[in-house]
């Protein structure tokens, strides 16, 4: 989608710190971090949010899952713990509509989140 952020980082037409570039999925990391390690995992394609999926789309979020999996044990947070959150809609704090996985660790975390 022309104007998605993440569309274009997905399409290299704005810069990220890319950590995962394939073809269905790629992660960077957060401009704003809010832990030591705050990555994003987008799926290339556009879907707004987590409500425009459906369960054709559940391969592509288990992917997106396996990831994040991988790169908290890349990142050493995976025995101390790490987050993934999926805000979806305004009122739960998402603020891009390109449906986006937060990965978080490195810092104790508390419950429940704000
Ligand atoms: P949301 O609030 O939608 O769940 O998460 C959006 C995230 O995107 C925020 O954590 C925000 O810091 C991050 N973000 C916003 N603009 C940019 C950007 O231009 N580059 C990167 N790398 N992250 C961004
Ligand atoms: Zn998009």
């Amino acid at each position: 989608m022309d104007d998605c952020l993440f569309c274009k980082i997905a399409g290299g037409k704005i810069p990220a710190k890319l950590v995962l570039d394939e073809p269905d999925i790629a992660a960077f990391e957060d401009i704003n971090p809010q832990a030591p390690v705050h990555l994003l995992l987008i799926p290339r394609r556009h879907v707004a949010s987590l409500n425009e999926t459906t369960e054709e789309d559940a391969p592509l979020l288990g992917r997106l899952l396996t990831a994040a999996r991988r790169l908290a044990r890349e990142k050493g947070i995976d025995a101390s713990g790490y987050r993934v959150v999926v805000n979806t809609m305004a009122g739960a704090g998402q603020s891009v509509f390109h449906v986006h996985l937060h990965l978080l660790g490195g810092r104790p975390m508390h419950w429940p989140p704000g």
